[in-house]
Parts: structure tokens; C-alpha cells; sequence
């Protein structure tokens, strides 16, 4: 029986950080240790800011830590669709800060990081017409990408793009913010948030900004953002070495609804089917259910032609907006939102915390001057 709701990058140990205690004093307080509230850390640090970055769990225990593990050029709708919706200079400018972000974790955490290319392959006729707008906006960009005709199927191949261990980044970058001197907590949820102190259950620190890094859930630590960020739950499972098959790239199939990749050593880790679980997915609840896991695991057997045992199954939360585009804002005087990456956030996450770092100092990005944060 598959352990249960861990996802496939754990390795059963976490960086046991204390929890935050007595009262302290920082010029910033980061919310949030996923790989965007870390990339916000360490961004602060860099800008000779002291930091205390608090988690809920552990670092990496929300959907950056629980993912599919693309690395993925552009937002989450296609080129041709961000082309459409914002303009072709807009878009472009977008899908060039995700590639130049790409390259950054790559150079970071080389460990973690595999520069396989992606896939994303048509699931039927009508999705393989969305298949050649999508590589003709692309063309037109001049943006990397390649017609695919292959065993897997048809389609378009990116060839800068990756795949990476998501949950050895977050915990790599935690370690370079500690070494830095951020003072990081787990086990440390933030029950109440001012711009000027975030108090948990044992402590309290004195700030003079907070940002909050939170994707899923977002809604429910900052509530006026409940018009604008919807939290869905994303499932996956992972099976043991699959020899019987081989994906040297990842894929991106029906429109993204489902994803798999191929690890190194033959196992596969597959996710989707959300809109298969209808209005039960619009949940915070994160763990794996039945119906979506039947759907997943068919899939698995009878698209992909696994036969290996399921080894894992898990669930995370991801946020929404509503227009599509990250939420980046200051959301109450003096502390700052980064989420909602709409199911794609690992590019866009860092990106976007780091624009509400710079948003918080009176500074603009080109991301802030693209989406008018
Ligand atoms: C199954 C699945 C597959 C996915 N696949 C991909 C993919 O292949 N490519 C891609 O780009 N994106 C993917 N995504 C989306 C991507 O994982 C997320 O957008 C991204 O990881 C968000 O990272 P984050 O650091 O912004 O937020 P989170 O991971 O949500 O981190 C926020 C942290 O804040 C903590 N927190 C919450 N509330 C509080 C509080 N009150 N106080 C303190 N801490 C709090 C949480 O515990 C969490 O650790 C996927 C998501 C899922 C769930």
C-alpha cells in the first residue's frame, strides 16, 4: 500500500527548524516557505534586509514541495492564448523573465535540475489544431520550440525546458538563507498578520513589511483576497521503475489537465484529472481521493502502459485568480501578497515574490510593469 499523502521527492526527513518563540525584531517577515517565500528571503537578504521567514509546516510542505516537477517557459495559459489576452511584446516579455528564471534555478541547484525539454502533445484532433496556434505564436516570438512527431505522439517540443526535484530546492534554499543568517521557523503558523508584526502561537515578530509567499490557501490567510483567489486541490501518484516504458521528456497532455515525467531510475509520476473530480477539487482540503485516483491510475495503465505498482499518492493545494495572472499586491497596508499561480508557480512563484519584495521597497520589476502590479 502506497504511504499515505507523500508525495514521491520526500525522503521522510525535514530540516526539524524550531518553531518561532518570544518576541523578536526583523525589517521583514516572510510567510510562507515554499520556493517562493524563499526565493523572497533570499532576495531580502541580498538586499542587506534582516529576515525571519515563518512556515505553517515544514519547508516545501505545500505545493512546492508536491508537484509535478516541470519547469516550464511562460504563464499558465499557452503563448498563443497570453499572445491573445495581453499582446504579443506583453507576452514575450513574460515568457522571457520564465525562461531567464529557468536558467537561474538550474544554475542554483544544478542537483536538482534535468534540461530535458518538454512535450506538450495533442489528446485528440481538436487539441492538435490548439497544438499548431500554440507553436505558430512561438515561431512568431522566435521562441525556442520544435514540431514533435514521436512514439509518445504528436505535438510541439520546447527544448529549454526542465524538470527538477522541487522539494531538494526549497530545502537547498532554505539552507543558503540560514547560512545568509535568516532566521528561519517551522511548525509556525502566522495567526494573525499587520504590517508592522506577524504573531503565531508561541511568538511574535516586529517588522517593518511582511510578505506573504502562500499559493494555495492564499484566501484564507488574507481574506480580502477571497473575490479574486480560489484554492483547488491538484492529485498525483508515482509508481516503482517502470522499465516496460520510456518518457525521456516530460509530458503535458490535454491541455495540461494531466502530466507525467519519467524519473532517472525508470519510476514515473503522473498527476491530473482535477476537472474529473468536478466541484469537489475546489477545496483546501489536500488529500487524495478516491475518484480522482481511479481516473489517474486508468490513465497510467491504459494511456501510458504501466504496469508497475503505484507507490505513492498524494494531493496539494493550489490557488486560482481568477484573471489568470498572479496575485502580486499589498493586500493590507504595509504586507504583501504573492500567489494564485493558477497550477503553475514554479517559475512564476519566485518571479512574482520577488516583484512583491521589490513592490514592498518602492521599486517596480518588469514582471510588476507587464501585469500592472
Ligand atoms: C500536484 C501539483 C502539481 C503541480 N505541478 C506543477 C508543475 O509541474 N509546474 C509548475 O510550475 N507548477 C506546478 N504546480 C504548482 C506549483 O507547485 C505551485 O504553484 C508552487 O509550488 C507554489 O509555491 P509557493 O512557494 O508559491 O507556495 P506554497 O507551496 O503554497 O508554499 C506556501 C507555504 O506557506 C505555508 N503557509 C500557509 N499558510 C501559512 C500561515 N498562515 N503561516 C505560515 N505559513 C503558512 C504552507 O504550509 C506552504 O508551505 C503543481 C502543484 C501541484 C499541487
Amino acid at each position: 500500500m502506497p504511504a499515505p499523502n507523500i508525495p514521491i521527492w520526500s525522503d521522510g526527513n525535514s530540516l526539524g527548524l524550531p518553531p518561532l518563540r518570544g518576541e523578536i525584531w526583523a525589517d521583514t517577515v516572510v510567510v510562507g516557505l515554499g520556493a517562493s517565500g524563499l526565493a523572497a528571503v533570499l532576495d531580502l537578504l541580498a538586499r542587506k534586509k534582516t529576515v525571519v521567514g515563518i512556515e505553517a509546516g515544514s519547508v516545501g510542505s505545500g505545493a512546492a514541495g508536491r508537484n509535478g516537477g516541470f519547469l516550464l517557459a511562460g504563464m499558465h495559459a499557452f503563448h498563443h492564448q497570453v499572445v491573445k489576452a495581453h499582446g504579443r511584446a506583453a507576452a514575450d516579455e513574460v515568457y522571457k523573465l520564465t525562461m531567464a528564471e529557468l536558467d537561474r534555478v538550474a544554475t542554483e541547484t544544478p542537483e536538482a535540475v534535468r534540461r530535458t525539454g518538454s512535450l506538450r502533445l495533442a489528446s485528440d484532433a481538436e487539441e492538435l489544431e490548439d497544438c499548431k496556434a500554440h507553436f505558430d505564436a512561438l515561431r512568431q516570438s522566435g521562441l525556442p520550440r520544435e514540431w514533435y512527431e514521436g512514439p509518445e505522439g504528436k505535438g510541439i517540443l520546447v527544448p529549454g525546458d526542465a524538470v527538477f526535484q522541487p522539494l531538494t530546492r526549497c530545502r537547498q534554499m532554505a539552507r543558503r538563507a540560514m547560512a545568509l543568517e535568516a532566521r528561519l521557523h517551522e511548525s509556525s503558523p502566522a495567526l494573525e498578520i499587520d504590517g508592522n508584526f506577524v504573531r503565531t502561537r508561541e511568538g511574535m515578530v516586529r517588522c517593518e513589511r511582511v510578505i506573504v509567499a502562500v499559493d494555495g490557501g492564499l484566501e484564507r490567510v488574507l481574506p480580502e483576497l477571497t473575490r479574486r483567489v480560489r484554492t483547488a486541490r491538484l492529485q498525483m501518484l508515482a509508481t516503482a521503475p517502470a522499465p516496460e516504458v520510456k518518457y525521456p521528456r516530460p509530458v503535458y497532455w490535454r491541455y495540461g489537465y494531466e502530466y507525467w515525467q519519467q524519473l532517472p531510475d525508470g519510476r514515473i509520476a503522473l498527476g491530473g484529472f482535477r476537472d474529473k473530480g468536478g466541484d469537489a477539487e475546489w477545496t483546501i482540503d489536500a488529500t487524495p481521493t478516491d475518484e480522482v485516483q481511479e481516473h489517474i491510475e486508468r490513465f497510467l495503465r491504459e494511456q501510458l502502459h504501466v504496469n508497475a505498482a503505484v507507490t505513492h499518492r498524494w494531493a496539494a493545494s493550489v490557488g486560482y485568480a481568477q484573471d489568470g495572472l498572479p496575485v502580486i499586491e499589498e493586500a493590507r497596508p504595509g504586507v504583501w501578497a504573492a500567489g494564485a499561480y493558477s497550477g503553475t508557480g514554479n517559475l512564476l512563484g519566485p518571479l512574482s515574490a520577488r516583484t512583491a519584495v521589490a513592490l514592498s521597497l518602492g521599486e517596480r520589476t518588469p514582471l510588476a510593469d507587464l501585469l500592472g502590479a
